[in-house]
């Protein structure tokens, strides 16, 4: 097989044992990485397709993404906890400067945003 020589997109497989690896998804690629070993390597963000290096906190992800792609945890209108994308999170940074109204109307939109269910 030829060796590859791209930046590896990563998911991470659960085994029924218990034991986690990563593997790439690229086509034609069979490249497989025990989790703990990917800290501080390159891979392709699962969002944007940008390159970035696994930290700490990327290798909890079943997708690995960039910090820029990065989700952060809000509360909603209900009072429960949930995780959105962080440019979800600027767009609610920007909207407290606008009418209430509006505020109200983008809020109800952004509470429909998936949830980081994967951490
Ligand atoms: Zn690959
Ligand atoms: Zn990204």
């Amino acid at each position: 097989m030829a060796k590859t020589s791209h930046i590896h997109r990563l998911k991470r497989h659960k085994y029924p044992s218990g034991n986690s690896v990563y593997f790439c998804t690229l086509p034609d690629c069979h490249y497989k990485l025990d989790v703990p070993l990917a800290l501080g390597k390159r891979t392709m963000c699962n969002i944007c397709g940008k390159e970035f290096i696994m930290s700490e906190y990327t290798i909890k992800l079943k997708l690995p993404h960039c910090n820029d792609c990065g989700k952060v945890k809000v509360v909603d209108s209900s009072g429960k906890p949930r995780y959105v994308k962080k440019v979800t999170n600027q767009i609610l940074t920007s909207v407290a400067q606008e009418t209430s109204a509006d505020l109200r109307s983008r809020l109800n939109s952004v509470t429909s945003v998936e949830l980081e269910d994967d951490i």
